[in-house]
């Protein structure tokens, strides 16, 4: 037996994204671009529907729904477009210490380049940034763009993304919210929800990998410039071939994780909460980073203390887990998410991050409390052995 709870770094394609996206790179397999000819208007109708459907999970219109690559490209098209090409702009950027580094690589590079001022906003040990002192910064920097996470994809902290983009409206800002996480896990409606900017990757939702999108809230396209520049397609926002195939499954991926999103998360947020009562109630000296209420239902991020979790990780084997986000876990240093909460640099290494999906079952919670306990016990003993 072996268990993956690794779905914030990836998930599997679901069969039902699989068949609709197979024709698509076989036997109909035109370019969308082609205007000569069956495969091209097939192709291009087909990622036209998709591009709807994606639009639709988001309440959004299609028109305002850029198809990429990634979430990263979408995040850094939109640092990029703001920042702009003239140096030295009086624009500031303000972001959150535990964003993704899809999200502070930007923001940091571009504005180290233009001088275009930066704030990244601290946070409380539940990973909350207080609301009073944002509202101070944006009032003091109006016409901000602002980049918040809607769910943090190591400890599955929800932000207010609400209150959150009233204080940017009210200042004048633009307010980019990286959805990546949350789309598919919470109800993400750009309209109500006051985003301009949310993103959405098809590999966290059980689509495929390489293939993303950028959805703005109001009409915003305007606002955007192209990272890469081509043949002008995407309105010219996003040159090269669209990847059809990637495509249609985005939007399968999409449909589907909006549909069945209110089941999904019941189911999977039972099965959270029975991985977390059983480590905790077998495992002494854990704590669970985060906010425990208002939290992803698919995440545990599980600190053991006195324990390194990548030994841990490594004990277990069979047991697919993180200590972080997977672009980060070849990094060295301990997670910057955790060590803004508050967390000491032992402590931080000490934590695993647990995330759960569509195909989680119960028999892979049970299997990886027992490999858990059994593993931390084992470690725990070994470390009092060697004092
Ligand atoms: N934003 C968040 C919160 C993420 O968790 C990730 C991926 O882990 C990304 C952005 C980047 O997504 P992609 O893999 O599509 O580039």
């Amino acid at each position: 037996m072996s268990a993956y709870l690794d779905y914030n770094a990836t998930t599997p394609l679901d069969p039902r994204v699989c068949r609709a996206t197979k024709p698509w790179a076989t036997e109909r397999f035109g370019n969308a671009s082609s205007r000569d000819h069956r495969f091209g208007w097939d192709a291009a109708e087909a990622v036209s529907e998709a591009r709807s459907s994606v639009a639709d999970a988001l309440g959004a219109g299609p028109v305002n729904t850029l198809l990429v690559s990634s979430a990263t490209e979408a995040l850094n098209t939109v640092v990029r477009s703001y920042v702009g090409y003239d140096r030295w702009a009086q624009k500031t950027i303000v972001t959150c210490a535990t964003e993704h580094e899809a999200v502070l690589a930007p923001c940091r590079g571009l504005c180290a380049l233009t001088g275009v001022g930066l704030h990244i906003v601290a946070v409380d040990d539940a990973g909350h940034v207080d609301l009073e002192q944002l509202a101070r910064l944006l009032r003091a920097s109006p016409g901000a763009l602002v980049a918040f996470m809607a769910a943090n994809n190591e400890t599955g902290t929800v932000h207010p993304v609400r209150e959150i983009a009233s204080l940017v409206h009210a200042a004048d800002g633009l307010f980019l919210c990286d959805t990546t996480q949350a789309f598919g896990r919470c109800a993400i409606d750009v309209s109500s929800d006051g985003i301009d900017f949310a993103t959405v990757s098809a590999h966290k939702i059980h689509g495929p990998q390489g293939v993303g999108a950028l959805v703005a809230g109001r009409s915003l396209t305007d606002e955007l410039q192209p990272l890469i520049l081509g043949g002008g397609q995407e309105q010219g926002l996003r040159g090269g071939t669209p990847n059809v195939a990637g495509i249609v499954g985005l939007g399968e991926a999409c449909r589907i994780a909006r549909d069945e999103l209110d089941q999904s998360t019941s189911r999977i947020g039972v099965l959270r909460d029975r991985l977390e009562d059983g480590i905790v109630a077998q495992t002494k000296d854990v704590w669970i980073n985060g906010d425990r209420r208002r939290r992803l239902c698919n995440t545990s991020n599980i600190g053991f203390r006195g324990v390194d979790a990548r030994t841990l990780i490594r004990d277990m084997h069979d047991v697919a887990v993180s200590t972080r986000s997977a672009c980060s876990s070849g990094s060295a240093g301990p997670s910057h998410v955790l060590k803004a909460i508050g967390l000491s640099d032992e402590d931080a290494y000490s934590c695993v991050r647990f995330s759960l999906g569509r195909f989680t079952t119960q028999d892979e919670i049970d299997y990886t409390i027992g490999k858990v306990v059994a593993s931390a016990h084992k470690l725990v003993r070994a470390k009092s052995v060697r004092r």
